[in-house]
């Protein structure tokens, strides 16, 4: 070749390919996340997460990144979303009728398996165009990194239980606190803002991506998705008949050994069985099923390789979204009918509808199952002075048995509403934040309501989630009260039925009186001195023979009260009427008869 004729050539061929310049810097290389750089043994940090997602929003129309809220620290809480038709609101995905998604990375932020999985699937999805079904049928929301403050206390001594990656983010938020224990009471901003998200978007599937330790078994990776009709309605029968039973061999058939997430009832005898059952609100996927949806949780095993955890997380989601993108309106309309069923729960007040807060796992009925574990030998250890298993490589698949079913074990009639008094405005502030529609009382009011009364009041004695938490028993009665105007009205009858019955009837797991939101309602305000409380107990006793009577009875039946001054003149202080009767009463009342009073709109 000439030169001119070479000049010629590479002009044309710049000229032709000049176009498709944008495809060219789409090269695999380039978009090769961090992860696949560092030969799969790295995770990114926070900054290297967000610029390539900003990346892939560049190169992509269907791709938009929002900002839900902003960490303690200062950084963007971001919401990575693909729509194909650009539906980037909640108000235009809602109305696009297609299944929303989300997909949760680092709640634990050192349990990173899934903000990498997730990086190479948006990359599959949007520049290699891979599993074109996923985004015709499906609208995706993805949050990279939740607790992003925690991620960033980065190094490599934050998961003494876990093999890889080589430096990883811390699992509690900067504050301190574990955002997977903090869906109810909602204490940090970063959960706040969370729950203005969900409560905008309200995804159909919600998946949160972890990595749990505990004994060594062959599971690259187990899951957890509410089955429970009782607990989930239609939402949990689609999880176990349409999802799960789809979802588990696509995923095995792609290499996987999963599992069930559930606890061994004896770690040395799994023959004994697994524990499966319902969970607490206060976790991610228990709290988005009493949201009428479906929550999945992802465990992958911290013995293993991080990038076999890693593979295994990006092929169960993959193979969920296939599954999901072949039968959207399946879920779709289990959603619906649960949001329906929840709004049947206190429609009207009918003392024989029953709605559960606590279950109990049954032992004596369960699904075989084969456990697959490794042998073990105990080892005697020096320093603790006690045996300790030691796995080995060795394969033990044993016949096992999985517990799933429940019973209730406490449930209530749903009320039609609570009534709560306005100065109780944390209560207030967090019912809102779940979404739930309140009224403000115009005008004073004065009707017969169910309230609780509290005994055998115990607290902790160390904090838990930052919260002094307590224990009692709870007595129901019926009783005439005023509630002044400006008090609030928290109708049942909703979508959110369930999640306001969850947090304000005080006998459920995560009732925000359990989690101390009342606390002062336990403690003693005044005082009698033994020279005032003598006479009147006196005159008391004097005036009521049956009392008297009831007194002396005590001292005889009791000793350590009858040796106790102070106690005797209690006993007629909590009869007499300077007691205060607000002292263990729950201030806030269960409404069973419709309000006739004016309302101001909130
Ligand atoms: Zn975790």
């Amino acid at each position: 070749m000439n030169w001119l004729y070479r000049i010629s050539f590479s002009l044309l061929i710049l000229i032709f390919i000049s176009p498709f310049c944008k495809n060219i810097q789409n090269t695999s290389y380039d978009w090769q996340t961090f992860y696949e750089k560092s030969g799969k043994l790295e995770t990114p940090r926070y900054k290297d997460t967000m610029d390539y997602f900003r990346r892939l929003a560049q190169a992509s129309s269907i791709v938009k990144i929002t900002q839900f809220g902003i960490s303690p620290e200062g950084r963007d809480l971001n919401l990575f979303i693909i729509s194909k038709d650009q539906s980037f609101t909640p108000q235009k995905a809602q109305k696009n009728g297609k299944p929303i998604i989300l997909i949760q990375c680092c709640i634990h932020p050192g349990e990173s398996e899934g903000k990498d999985a997730v990086m190479m699937l948006a990359r599959d999805l949007l520049i290699h165009q891979k599993y074109p079904e996923i985004l015709e049928n499906l609208i995706l929301t993805i949050i990279p990194i939740f607790n992003v403050d925690g991620h960033e206390r980065f190094g490599p001594y934050n998961r003494i239980n876990q093999d890889g990656p080589k430096e990883m983010g811390w699992r509690v938020t900067s504050t301190r606190l574990n955002l997977n224990r903090d869906f109810v009471k909602a204490d940090v901003p970063e959960m706040r803002a969370w729950l203005n998200m969900f409560n905008q978007w309200k995804p159909h599937l919600f998946y949160d991506c972890h990595t749990t330790d505990g004994q060594d078994f062959q599971y690259v990776l187990t899951y957890k998705i509410d089955t429970h009709e009782d607990y989930g309605g239609a939402v949990s029968l689609w999880a176990k008949n349409e999802f799960l039973p789809m979802v588990i061999p696509a995923c095995e058939a792609k290499g996987h050994i999963i599992g069930p997430f559930a606890g061994l009832v004896d770690e040395r005898q799994p023959e004994k069985g697994l524990m499966g059952g319902v969970w607490r609100p206060m976790l991610s996927n228990p709290y988005v099923t009493v949201r009428n949806r479906a929550g999945l949780l992802i465990e992958t095993h911290s013995l293993k390789p991080y990038s076999q955890r890693v593979k295994a997380t990006y092929d169960f989601i993959l193979v969920g979204l296939q599954e999901l993108a072949k039968h959207p309106d399946k879920l779709l309309q289990a959603v619906k009918k649960e949001d329906q069923r929840a709004s049947e729960l206190g429609k009207v007040f009918d003392p024989s509808q029953k709605y559960a807060l606590q279950y109990r796992t049954r032992t004596d009925i369960g699904d075989s199952l084969v456990y697959r574990g490794y042998r073990f030998e105990m080892k005697k250890g020096d320093i603790s002075g006690t045996a300790y298993p030691v796995y080995g490589n060795e394969k033990w698949d044993v016949p096992s048995v999985l517990f799933e079913e429940v019973e209730s074990t406490v449930a209530i009639s749903p009320p039609l509403g609570y009534l709560i008094p306005q100065q109780w405005t944390r209560v207030i502030e967090v019912i809102k934040l779940h979404g739930a529609t309140i009224y403000r009382l115009a005008e004073d009011l004065r009707g017969e309501f169910e309230c609780y009364r509290f005994s055998d009041v115990k607290f902790r004695s160390f904090p838990y989630e930052g919260r002094q938490l307590l224990t009692y028993e709870t007595n129901l009665f019926k009783e005439k009260r005023t509630f002044k105007a400006g008090t609030i009205y928290v109708p049942l009858g909703c979508a959110e039925s369930k999640i306001i019955m969850q947090m304000l009837e005080p006998q459920a797991p995560d009732a925000l009186v359990g989690w101390g939101f009342f606390n002062t309602i336990f403690e003693r305000r005044e005082y009698f001195e033994t020279y005032v409380m003598e006479p009147i107990a006196q005159k008391m006793a004097a005036k009521n023979p049956k009392l008297m009577k009831e007194f002396q009875e005590k001292l005889v039946a009791d000793r350590s009260f009858a040796a106790n001054p102070y106690q005797r003149l209690h006993f007629f202080y909590e009869r007499s009427p300077y007691w205060d009767r607000e002292k263990n009463l729950y201030p806030v009342v269960r409404v069973t008869e419709p309000l006739d009073v004016k309302f101001i709109d909130e």
